[in-house]
């Protein structure tokens, strides 16, 4: 798996290293996706879980967009939503898979200009370090921080399933295919969400070893760029469809992708996009059980915990995703 994934990631890297970066803009699945991921998750959990998070729904859906929210504020959050595997690849081919300390230590053996060690992204080893937490706060029976974390992890597992969140050339900026970040997670499956199919037969998964697990979810992220950027090539190409249109919006025009780009854009990429979504359902759920069973199967008192003003008013007036 390492060598040929290597070599991808190296032709990935000599075609986006020539070109230049904009700043990280991406959001992962908008905030509308965030919280139905969530929400969904709820109804996959075995009965011992399920009473409680389904009593507190409305707390795992405002926790599912708090850590986007953080983004503004907290210089240190941007890098846990994405790993530009592409870069640490042109660096060394040896990261994929590595936990964060021997991550760090190869990064500083590679890399003497003085850049800090997770400027490309820590996504795998936040997750890691969220699925760490949520153990402990279940093995305390801490309901609240069970709560909010568990949203918030689900915030991150759900982005290591955008393929967008595992490459430099995010929004496309670097192969002129500026805003397919929103059009891949939110605008198309805004579009479709209502034609998505909701029944997830496959039963929940225990994660033996979470590292290898999210490396492996973000590595097939990956593995999906290709068809990501060249569905997007495709449409562009075809002279019939026009590309964007134009909302306006307080006085100002803004330009987006055309309904007729979007529909053709989703067919072109033959359901990937829900699969996608579905498998971080599927995972979310699999990874509040594996906490659940590394804490010891603790029994919850399955009461509501009461939200506070803000958390209600953010859920209320969610702030708008800036990905259009
Ligand atoms: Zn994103
Ligand atoms: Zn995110």
């Amino acid at each position: 798996m390492n060598s040929s994934f290597s070599k991808k990631l190296g032709l990935i890297s000599v075609v986006f290293f020539v070109l230049n970066g904009l700043p990280y803009e991406g959001k992962a699945w908008g905030f509308f996706m965030h919280k139905k991921i969530n929400s969904h998750a709820i109804y996959l959990l075995p009965p011992e879980l399920i009473t409680l998070y389904k009593n507190n729904e409305f707390t795992l859906k405002v926790y599912a967009t708090k850590p986007d929210n953080r983004r503004y504020i907290d210089p240190k959050e941007g890098p846990r939503h994405f790993i530009d595997l592409d870069t640490y690849d042109a660096i060394d081919s040896g990261f994929v898979g590595l936990n964060y300390s021997a991550a760090k230590d190869l990064y500083n053996q590679c890399v003497e200009d003085h850049h800090e060690f997770g400027q490309d992204g820590i996504l795998p080893w936040h997750c890691l370090l969220m699925i760490h937490e949520l153990t402990e706060a279940m093995k305390g029976g801490r309901l609240e921080d069970i709560l909010h974390i568990s949203g918030e992890l689900g915030h991150y597992i759900s982005d290591a399933h955008v393929p967008l969140h595992t490459t430099l050339n995010y929004n496309g900026q670097r192969s002129g295919q500026h805003g397919i970040h929103g059009l891949w997670e939110s605008t198309i499956p805004e579009l479709e969400f209502e034609q998505y199919d909701y029944w997830i037969d496959e039963e929940l998964s225990y994660w033996e070893n979470p590292l290898e697990k999210i490396w492996s979810i973000i590595l097939d992220s990956h593995n999906m760029l290709f068809s990501v950027f060249s569905a997007e090539y495709c449409v562009s190409e075809d002279v019939t469809i026009p590309k964007y249109s134009y909302r306006y919006r307080q006085g100002r025009a803004h330009r987006t992708y055309s309904k007729a780009f979007c529909t053709r854009y989703a067919e072109l990429c033959e359901g990937h996009i829900e699969e996608r979504y579905r498998q971080a359902v599927h995972a979310v759920a699999s990874v509040w059980f594996t906490c659940w069973v590394n804490a010891g199967k603790p029994q919850f008192h399955d009461r509501v915990i009461p939200i506070n003003q803000s958390d209600q008013d953010e859920l209320n007036h969610p702030s708008s995703c800036d990905h259009h």
